[in-house]
Parts: C-alpha cells; structure tokens; sequence
C-alpha cells in the first residue's frame, strides 16, 4: 500500500474537519489548562489546508513542512509549535517523495515523537499528546512485525492512540500549563493526547474508507 501527495492532502483536509468537529471538545478537555486547545488546532489546521490550496505539487515531504509551518505560526499555545515541529521533522523523512509507505508512515510517526519529546523536554506519563502518540507506534511496529495489513496496523495505531489518550486521566500532569495542578489534574484527559487520537484515526478513517470504496483501482492508494 503507497499513499501519494493528493491522498496525503485530502488527509489533512479531513482532519481539518474531524478538529473542526470536536473544537469545542478539546478546548473544554484543556479546562486543566487554558480552555484554548480545540480553538489552537482548528486555528492551525485552516492555515495548513489554506496553504495547501496555494500548492499544485505532490511532494508528500513539502505538504508535511507547509502543514507543520502553518501549525507553527497559527496554532498558538505549546501544541502549535510541538505538533508543528514534529510536521516538520516528518517531513524530513519523506523529502522530495511522491508516495509514501507504512513504513514512511512509521518513520514520520517516530520523528514527530522524537521531536515533541526534545522540545517539550517530556516523557512518557505526562499527561501529553506523547501518551497517544508513542502507544500508537508502539502498536504499528507490533502489528507490522505479526504481519497485519498496512491498513490493520494503522488501524491498531489509532485504538492505541485512544486508550493511551483515555489512561492520561490516571496521570497527574507533569508539563504543560496543566502542571499547575499536579495531582488534581488526575480523573482529566489530556487535551493533546486526545487530538493525536483524532489524527491517527482520521488517517486510518481515510485511508480504510478510500480502499473500501475505490479499491485498488484508485489513484492515490495502490
Ligand atoms: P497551551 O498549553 O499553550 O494552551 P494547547 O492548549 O493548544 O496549548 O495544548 C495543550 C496540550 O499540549 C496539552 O494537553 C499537552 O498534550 C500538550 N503539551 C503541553 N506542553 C507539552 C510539553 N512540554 N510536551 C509535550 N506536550 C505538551
Ligand atoms: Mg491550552
């Protein structure tokens, strides 16, 4: 399975409207912070697929860096610059490619958690969008290694993603402006950890759904 440039923008497209869907949601989850999460994303994400409506390329590493410079200069809050930068360092992974694999896919996943990890100077268990992210990977490796699909690993990636973002609530926050609660931040999700939930899923949403209807017949995966 290749996922190529257009498929990867209309990607990002659908998780424009899945933030767009559950703004308000994540900005009251963000009630341990600030209150400001959902509208940051969606902030973002309207940049990013602004952007990308100015590029008639297909080049999957300069959509990920025009998507991570949107992020980084509209977003706002800690998430603008954290989920930015890690657009950013995917994108360096897949520079100058015009279809990508899972295992691209794994590698840009592994990137942005390296990246988040160095700049938001975190682990995991602390309360972060790491908690999604790294179970997430944690379970694509496992399924690609038993031999599941492309398709069933990502699958996998995403329900890891959620359950680690649903067990943040056991976790006292350790970074962000959530910190300031400490332990009684514990019984609340994390805000990022729940919009990394809903960017694994998207991807794995649309790429399913786009197999289910198209087949292999399509343009975009094959
Ligand atoms: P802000 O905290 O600046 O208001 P957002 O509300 O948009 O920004 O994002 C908050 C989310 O960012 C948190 O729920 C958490 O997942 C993530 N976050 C905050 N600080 C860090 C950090 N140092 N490392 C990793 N993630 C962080
Ligand atoms: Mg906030």
């Amino acid at each position: 399975m290749s996922v190529n440039g257009l498929k990867v923008i209309e990607i990002i497209n659908r998780i424009g409207d899945a933030i767009e869907e559950n703004k308000a949601f994540l900005s009251e989850i963000d009630a341990i912070g600030d209150g400001d999460h959902g509208i940051n994303m969606s902030k973002g994400f309207k940049a990013a697929i602004e952007m990308l409506k100015q590029y008639d390329g297909y080049d999957v590493g300069e959509i990920l860096r025009k998507t991570g410079t949107a992020l980084i200069y509209n977003a706002g809050g800690a998430s603008g610059v954290l989920y930015g930068t890690a657009f950013l360092k995917g994108a360096e992974q897949v520079k100058g490619r015009k279809n990508i694999d899972i295992s691209d896919f794994a590698r840009i996943l592994e990137a942005a958690i390296d990246e988040i990890k160095r700049r938001g100077k975190t682990k995991s268990k602390d309360k972060t969008m790491i908690d999604a992210m790294e179970p997430a990977l944690d379970a694509l490796k496992d399924a690609l290694r038993k031999g599941d699909t492309p398709l069933e690993a990502i699958g996998e990636a995403a329900k890891a993603a959620y359950k680690g973002a649903e067990q943040t609530k056991e976790i006292a926050a350790a970074k962000g402006k959530a910190k300031y609660l400490g332990e009684k931040s514990i019984g609340h999700q994390d805000a990022g950890a729940t919009s990394s939930a809903i960017i694994l899923y998207t991807i794995y949403v649309e790429i399913k759904g786009y197999d289910e209807i198209n087949g292999r017949n399509c343009y975009c995966v094959s």
